[in-house]
């Protein structure tokens, strides 16, 4: 008999919970959390798809007959490199519409705050200074996002409208509507030329990992803002902090960090142009998230097509 297991590193009564949510969603199927496995009697080698939220490494060895992964994570950068996750097996990420819809809200909040200054407003009204610059309206401000995909998709489609100046660099040429698209080493750095509200919705793989440091923010125009919305590790958090010191940027949104929770000694949280939030763009909704794993569980267990694998050798 083929199960199915759920490994996480969350804590017991979270994994029970996604263990619950995934049951209903497939009653066909029998799930057992890696917590509970070893009493359940189910041998790990009759276990034949995994569903996973960045699991310990080691959690994964006992199963050495896996033929489909589902992440229940939009990024998958622990994932990809695992020794327990053999290549051949298919890694499924999760693209949830809830998602995408949470992530555009977070980024459009951010985009238009930086575009209204009300950082600098709030700095002034704690110092009790009366002091405006003349305003910019939507069209006169170029906004910027590294990566084209799923994320910087749904925030794109709700910026549209507000008539920002949009602009967007991937790996592989794209044409969006509305959008001035820029690709490769060169598309890089005629976009960032002119970017001055700059959104990180990379993924994290070793070409783009560290990729905002000082060599970046040295392109972006000199009083540019950066958001980073994907992953801690695409920022030299030294590089930012001297880029805002000088004066290279003028504000940085930060809503993930390379230590999660962020070290209540890091230089971040004390200074006076980084906003900084607890990774809440956009966080993972059991309850959509379970109903989309288990439609790819079932395109598996039907021979059809999976959505959204992973392709190992990008990295995402
Ligand atoms: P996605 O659909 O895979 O899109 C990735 C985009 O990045 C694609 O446009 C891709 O280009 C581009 N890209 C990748 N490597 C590149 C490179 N070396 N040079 C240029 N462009 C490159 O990813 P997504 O679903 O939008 O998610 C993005 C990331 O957001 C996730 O990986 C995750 O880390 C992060 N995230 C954060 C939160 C949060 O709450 N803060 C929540 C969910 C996800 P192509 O289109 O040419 O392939």
């Amino acid at each position: 008999m083929a199960g199915i297991v759920l490994l996480t590193s969350l804590d017991a009564a979270a994994e029970e919970r996604w263990c619950g949510l995934l049951q209903d969603a497939l009653p066909e199927e029998t799930i057992v959390a890696g917590a509970r496995f070893a009493p359940t009697g189910v041998a790990a080698g009759d276990v034949d798809v995994a569903i996973v939220a960045n699991p310990q490494p080691v959690a994964l060895a006992p199963f050495t007959n896996l033929r489909f992964v589902q992440s229940l994570w939009a990024g998958v950068e622990k994932l990809v490199g695992l020794p327990t996750l053999r290549r051949d097996v298919p890694l499924a990420r999760l693209v949830d519409p809830a998602m995408s819809r949470a992530m555009a809200e977070a980024v459009t909040a951010h985009v238009l705050a930086l575009h209204r200054d009300h950082a600098r407003f709030a700095r002034g009204q704690r110092d009790r200074v009366w002091s405006k610059d003349p305003q910019k309206l939507a069209h006169q401000r170029t906004v910027g996002f590294l990566g084209l995909g799923e994320l910087a998709g749904a925030s794109i489609e709700l910026l549209t409208p507000l008539g920002f100046d949009l602009r967007g660099w991937s790996r592989s040429p794209k044409t969006i509507a509305g959008v001035a698209t820029f690709h490769g080493d060169d598309g890089l750095a005629t976009m960032l030329g002119e970017v001055e509200i700059l959104v990180n919705l990379l993924p994290l793989t070793p070409t783009t990992e560290r990729m905002l440091g000082r060599p970046l923010f040295q392109r972006l125009p000199r009083g540019a803002m950066v958001v980073n919305v994907a992953r801690g590790a695409h920022v030299v958090d030294a590089e930012l902090l001297a880029a805002l010191d000088e004066g290279q940027l003028a504000e940085a949104v930060l809503d993930v960090f390379e230590v999660e929770p962020l070290p209540t000694d890091h230089p971040f949280w004390a200074h006076p142009r980084v906003q900084l939030f607890p990774h809440v763009a956009a966080q993972t909704d059991p309850v959509t998230a379970s109903r989309i794993a288990a439609a790819n569980v079932r395109a598996f267990r039907a021979g059809r097509p999976v959505a959204n694998v992973v392709d190992r050798s990008r990295g995402y």
